[in-house]
C-alpha cells in the first residue's frame, strides 16, 4: 500500500504543522549535502536556487543550451494566486476548492490545499525578484479571469508571463553560481537513474555535444524535467520535452501514476496539414473576451463575417451560462469537439471553431484589446496569416499538459527514497484536469517553498557524503547507456525516426485522446506494440556517439515515448469511468458529461514497471476527502 505522508489534524493547518515538526539540517552540515538538480523550468531553477541559498552544494541539469531555454519560457498566460486583490471574493480556501474540483476531484486534499496556500509566497517572491507582472491603474498588480474560476486571480505579465517568471529564477540561480554554490551542466541528458539498495544515489547523463557518457553521485537526486506531451507527437510543448528522464527511472523502480492524465487544451491553432511537426497554442486568457462559437448548421461555408449573429451558436455561453466561455479545459474541448463531429466544424478541415473578438473590440476598443492580447494576435496573423482584430480566429483542441507523472508523496518524494520528483514531471496536484495558470503555480510552488523544507527532512536521517561514482552500479548504467546508443545507431533501417514518432502520435491521438473506449485502447496496445517493434527493426539513426547529433537524441527520447505509451494505454484501460480529461465513451451522463465512479475509482494508479511489453502492476492510492464532498461537476 502506498503511504502518502499526508500530516495528520485538520486540512487548514497540516502544512504548518508539518514544517514545524519535520527534521532541519543544520546549517553547517547543509555544505556537506550534495543535491543533483535534473531539469531548469520554473521547478527546477526554483529549486536549485533555493536549496543552494540554504547551504546545499547543487548540480543542475538541462538539455538545452542555457537553463533559461527549458520550456517554461513559453508559458503565455499567467500564473494563480488566491491575494484577492480584485476584491472579488477570491480566498485560500476557494483557490482550493475550484482546483479539487476542476480536477474532477482526483487529486489529494491536502496537496492542493498546501498549494493554495504558498500560492500568495510566490507572487511576493517573483515581484521581490523584479518580474515585471501587470499593474492596474491604482498601482496593485492586475488579475485576470482564466477557465474553471469565477474570480480574477490570475497574475501575468503580457503575453510572456513563463518567461519573465524564468528570469526571475535564472538571476537567483545565477547569483548561486556566482557564489559556487550551483554548478551547471547545459547541453547534458539524463540517461539513467542510479538506484543502490533500493535508494536513489545519482544519474548517467550523456554530454550531447562530445557525446561523452558520465556518472554524477548525490545524496539526492531531484527531477524536475517536465511533461510527456510529445508522446502525442504533435502538440504545444516545446520539441525538446520528453519523458527520458521519468521514464527511465520508472524502469528503475519508481512507480509512473495517472499517465493516461494528459490535457487537450481548447484553443490551439488547428492542424493545417499532414507535414506539420509542432502545434500553436493560443492562450486561455483570450477566452476572457473571445466568444467561442460555429454556425448553427452543419456544412455552413461561408466566412465567419458573412454569417449573421442569428445564424451563429455560441454553444459554450448556451450550455454553461455561469462559466460560459470560461468553462475548464476539459470541457470546452470536448465540446468543440462535440461540435465538429456534427459538422459543424470550420475552416478547410471542418476541424475548427471560431474564437471571437468583434464583441469585444466594439466594447472596449482595438487599444484594449492589442493592450491584453496583442503578442497573441501577432503570433496568430504570423501564423496563419488572418487579421484577428478583423475576423474570429479559428481554433481547435491540442495536446497541451500531462497531469501524469512519477507518483510522489506529500514530500514531493517518489516511492524511491532519496528522489523527489517536482513540476509537471511529478503527478501533481491537479488531478484528472488542470486549471489554467496552475502549472507555473505549483512548478514554483514546489521548487521554492515545499520541496525545500521536505528535503531536509530526508536528509537529516542520511550521513552526507555516502557515495562515490567509482561503485559498480555507475559502471554497469553507463555502459548500458553505451550500449543503448550502439545500438540506435546500428539499426541502420530505412525509416525515418520521425515518422514513427508520427505513428505513434497518430494511435495516441485517435484512440487515447479526446475520447477513449475500451475497444480502441485494446486497438491501441497492439498498435503501440507493432510500432515499436518495426522501430527497432527498420529505424534510420544517421551519424556517431561521440559527438554532437541531435538525429540520435531524439531517437532515444521516441524510443522512450514507444516504451512509455503502452503504460498510459494501460491506465487508460484500467480507469473504466471518466474524469476531468479522461473521457471514457463507455462513462457518461444523458447530457454527454462525464461521469465519474467515485465508488471504484476515487484513487491514484500508480505503476510498477514489469518489463518493456509486459503489463505493469497497478499500486492504488485512496483518495480521502475529509474536507469536500464529491459532486458531479458542474459549470452551468
Ligand atoms: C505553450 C504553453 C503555454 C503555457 N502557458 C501556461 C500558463 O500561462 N500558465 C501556467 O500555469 N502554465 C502554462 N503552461 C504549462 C507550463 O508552462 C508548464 O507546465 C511548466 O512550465 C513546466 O515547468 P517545469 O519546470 O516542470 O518543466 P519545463 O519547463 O518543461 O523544464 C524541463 C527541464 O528539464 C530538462 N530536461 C528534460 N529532460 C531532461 C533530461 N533527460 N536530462 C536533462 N534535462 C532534461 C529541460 O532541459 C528543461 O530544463 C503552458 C504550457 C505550454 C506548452
Amino acid at each position: 500500500m502506498l503511504d502518502s505522508k499526508i500530516p495528520k489534524g485538520p486540512l487548514k493547518d497540516k502544512w504548518t504543522q508539518h514544517k514545524n515538526s519535520i527534521k532541519l539540517v543544520n546549517p553547517a552540515n547543509k555544505r556537506k549535502y550534495h543535491i543533483i538538480v535534473v531539469g531548469t523550468g520554473l521547478a527546477g531553477s526554483s529549486a536549485a536556487a533555493t536549496l543552494a541559498e540554504l547551504g546545499y552544494n547543487v548540480r543542475v541539469f538541462c538539455i538545452q543550451d542555457s537553463p533559461r531555454r527549458a520550456h517554461s519560457v513559453a508559458a503565455q498566460g499567467g500564473i494563480n494566486a488566491a491575494k484577492n486583490y480584485p476584491n472579488d471574493g477570491d480566498s485560500i480556501q476557494r483557490l482550493f476548492y475550484d482546483t479539487i474540483k476542476g480536477g474532477d476531484f482526483r487529486s489529494r486534499e491536502a496537496n492542493v490545499y498546501r498549494l493554495a496556500e504558498v500560492s500568495n509566497s510566490i507572487i511576493d517572491q517573483c515581484v521581490a525578484q523584479g518580474v515585471p507582472f501587470a499593474r492596474e491603474y491604482s498601482g496593485y498588480l492586475d488579475n485576470r479571469s482564466f477557465g474553471g474560476a469565477q474570480v480574477s486571480r490570475t497574475f501575468y505579465a503580457r503575453g510572456q508571463t513563463g518567461q519573465q517568471l524564468l528570469l526571475g529564477a535564472y538571476s537567483a540561480l545565477s547569483k548561486e553560481v556566482g557564489k559556487g554554490a550551483v554548478k551547471i551542466y547545459p547541453r547534458t541528458e539524463m540517461l539513467d537513474l542510479i538506484v543502490i539498495d533500493g535508494v536513489a544515489r545519482g544519474i548517467v547523463t550523456r554530454n550531447l555535444l562530445t557525446g561523452a557518457i558520465e556518472s554524477h553521485a548525490a545524496d539526492a537526486v531531484v527531477l524536475a524535467t517536465g511533461g510527456y506531451s510529445n508522446a502525442f507527437y504533435l502538440s504545444t510543448n516545446a520539441k525538446a520535452c520528453n519523458v527520458t528522464a521519468i521514464w527511465r527511472a520508472h524502469k528503475k523502480g519508481a512507480y509512473f501514476a495517472n499517465p493516461c492524465y494528459t490535457q487537450i487544451h481548447p484553443t490551439c491553432i488547428p492542424v493545417h496539414g499532414e507535414y506539420q511537426s509542432k502545434l500553436t497554442l493560443m492562450s486561455e486568457s483570450l477566452r476572457n473576451d473571445g466568444r467561442v462559437w460555429v454556425p448553427k448548421k452543419s456544412g455552413d461555408r461561408r466566412r465567419a463575417n458573412d454569417i449573421p449573429e442569428d445564424e451563429r451558436d455560441y454553444y459554450l455561453e448556451e450550455k454553461y451560462p455561469s462559466f460560459g466561455n470560461l468553462v475548464p479545459r476539459d470541457l470546452a474541448s470536448r465540446n468543440a469537439k462535440e461540435q465538429c463531429d456534427q459538422g459543424k466544424g470550420v475552416g478547410a478541415t471542418g476541424q475548427a471553431v471560431y474564437l471571437d473578438f468583434a464583441e469585444a473590440i466594439g466594447r472596449l476598443g482595438k487599444d484594449v484589446i492589442k493592450e491584453r492580447y496583442g503578442n497573441l494576435f501577432d503570433m496568430y496573423q504570423k501564423i496563419t496569416d488572418v487579421d484577428p482584430y478583423k475576423e474570429p480566429m479559428m481554433i481547435y483542441p491540442a495536446l497541451h499538459y500531462t497531469m501524469g507523472g512519477l507518483w510522489v508523496d506529500y514530500h514531493l518524494m517518489s516511492n524511491l527514497p532519496g528522489l523527489f520528483v517536482i513540476g509537471e514531471a511529478n503527478f501533481s496536484d491537479h488531478g484528472a484536469n488542470r486549471l489554467g495558470a496552475s502549472a507555473l503555480m505549483q512548478g514554483l510552488a514546489d521548487g521554492y517553498f515545499i520541496l525545500p523544507y521536505t528535503i531536509a527532512d530526508y536528509l537529516a536521517g542520511c550521513p552526507a557524503g555516502r557515495v562515490e561514482t567509482d561503485l559498480d552500479e555507475f559502471r554497469t548504467a553507463e555502459k548500458q547507456a553505451e550500449e543503448k546508443t550502439e545500438k540506435l545507431l546500428n539499426i541502420n533501417g530505412k525509416r525515418t525516426v520521425d515518422s514513427f514518432h508520427r505513428e505513434l502520435g497518430k494511435v495516441l491521438w485517435e484512440y487515447c485522446g479526446m475520447a477513449r473506449n475500451e475497444k480502441g485502447l485494446k486497438a491501441a496496445l497492439g498498435r503501440v506494440g507493432e510500432v515499436r517493434g518495426e522501430f527497432w527493426e527498420n529505424a534510420i539513426v544517421p551519424g556517431a556517439g561521440n559527438d554532437l547529433n541531435q538525429s540520435l537524441e531524439y531517437a532515444g527520447r521516441v524510443a522512450d515515448f514507444l516504451e512509455f505509451s503502452e503504460c498510459m494505454v494501460h491506465d487508460a484501460l484500467s480507469r473504466r469511468e471518466s474524469c476531468g480529461g479522461h473521457f471514457r465513451e463507455e462513462s457518461q451522463t444523458q447530457e454527454g458529461e462525464a461521469l465519474r465512479k467515485d465508488k471504484d475509482f476515487a484513487y491514484v494508479a500508480a505503476w510498477e514497471f514489469k518489463g518493456v511489453g509486459e503489463n505493469p502492476i497497478l499500486h492504488k492510492e485512496d483518495l480521502k476527502f475529509e474536507e469536500v464532498e464529491l459532486s458531479q461537476r458542474s459549470y452551468k
